[in-house]
């Protein structure tokens, strides 16, 4: 099936002809809130691999990459991954589509795409180099993509799997947990409230972990409601001495506060255990921006290395997370939702042309689970 104007596989009518613009919130320059703007003819994503596959955007979750990224985040960074061999001009990647979580369903297959058929009700995480959610159709590999949970709505669906992804690669790949060894361990989640904690949570409840959250005050009874075995009220006074009044020492951190933290957390680590701290606020993109892609590595990996060495002296591993698409992971969390063991947090949902009041619910901070994006 191709346009008989074009010959791409996009989306066309009828009389097949393609229809090569689509409405999006797009963002054309790096800025606050006023860079961005509804655009009625955004470019229709086109599938260039036989592997990738376009899907119908229902809704589009959001999470502060999505605020970082409107204000430049991760341009040099982004940019590499886009065009590794720098033969675009700078300035290449607008307009820009924001948004890293889809939920809709699949419109057009790749010719090797094997897995999924059109009207397939689908979940993804996006890279953050690629076209995002904030639109009617989004390009992804099928790879990325993964058989939506039919127990969730689109909107609660499109609240996951960013943070999942997230969670996934930071407590299985790099942190070595599984379902089958979580059960002895006990973990400490530090910022348990946000989009990445409420989800992290549930996944080591559902592992058999026992799991010590931080959070603020107003976000006890939530956490709790999600399984957290002990709540510690990060604003009652040293949270590290109240962490320690808990006695008992930690199998494993995930750090989604960093800074201050990073100081005292990997302290409270069981020594010689092969006990291992992850933090998720990592100065990799930030070093880029600041330095330039070459140097931002060279300083990257000096402090890498500094920070990995000063740990390990101290018998505890330290390391650090990064979020990775995956779709065979969200196929297993996938079936801890069918399982009713894991829901989605959803804290305010916006409809499409409330898009910019939903960044600025994102720039509160304060968050209590995640921000959806309906588009259709
Ligand atoms: P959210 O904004 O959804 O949540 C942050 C939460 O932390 C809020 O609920 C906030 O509530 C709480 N919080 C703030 N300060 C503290 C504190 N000192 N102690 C405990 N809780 C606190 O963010 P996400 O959960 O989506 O992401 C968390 C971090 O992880 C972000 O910095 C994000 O950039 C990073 N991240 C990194 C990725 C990577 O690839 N490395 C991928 C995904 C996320 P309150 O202020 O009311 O306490």
């Amino acid at each position: 099936k191709a346009c008989w104007r074009c010959s791409h596989t996009r989306l066309f009518s009828a009389t097949r002809v393609c229809s090569s613009t689509m409405t999006a919130w797009v963002i054309e320059k790096y800025g606050s809130n006023e860079v961005l703007r509804f655009s009625k003819d955004a470019p229709f994503p086109v599938i260039n691999y036989p592997n990738e596959v376009i899907v119908k955007v229902f809704a589009a979750g959001l999470n502060p990459i999505d605020v970082s990224m409107r204000g430049g985040h991760g341009a040099a960074t982004f940019s590499m991954q886009r065009d590794p061999l720098n033969v675009l001009q700078s300035g290449s990647e607008f307009p820009l589509i924001l948004g890293r979580e889809v939920s809709g369903t699949i419109m057009e297959c790749g010719l090797d795409v094997k897995y999924f058929r059109e009207g397939d009700e689908v979940w993804a995480a996006i890279p953050p180099w690629k076209q995002g959610s904030l639109a009617e159709f989004v390009v992804l590999s099928a790879n990325e993509v993964s058989h939506k949970p039919k127990s969730m709505t689109h909107t609660e669906a499109a609240g996951v799997p960013y943070v999942a992804t997230t969670v996934w690669s930071a407590l299985v790949n790099t942190g070595g947990l599984t379902e089958d060894n979580c059960a002895t361990k006990r973990i400490l989640v530090l910022g348990g409230s946000g989009g990445v904690g409420t989800f992290a949570i549930q996944l080591l409840k559902a592992w058999g972990a026992h799991v010590t959250v931080t959070c603020s005050r107003d976000a006890q009874q939530l956490v709790g409601a999600l399984g957290a075995d002990c709540v510690v009220d990060y604003t009652a006074g040293p949270v590290k001495d109240q962490l320690e009044a808990l006695g008992g020492k930690f199998d494993l951190i995930l750090d989604t506060i960093g800074g201050q933290t990073e100081h005292w957390a990997p302290g409270l680590l069981k020594p010689w255990s092969g006990s291992t701290y992850i933090t998720l606020v990592t100065p990799f993109v930030h070093n880029a921006d600041v330095l330039g892609v070459a140097d931002g590595m060279v300083k990257t990996a000096a402090l890498w290395t500094s920070r990995v060495f000063k740990h390990i002296a101290k018998g505890v591993h330290y390391r650090w997370g990064f979020f990775a698409a995956s779709g065979p992971a969200l196929d297993e969390i996938g079936a801890l939702v069918q399982a009713g063991q894991i829901q989605a947090v959803v804290e305010e949902t916006f409809n499409f042309p409330r898009v910019p009041e939903a960044f600025q619910r994102m720039e509160k901070g304060h968050a209590r689970g995640k921000t959806v994006v309906q588009i259709t």
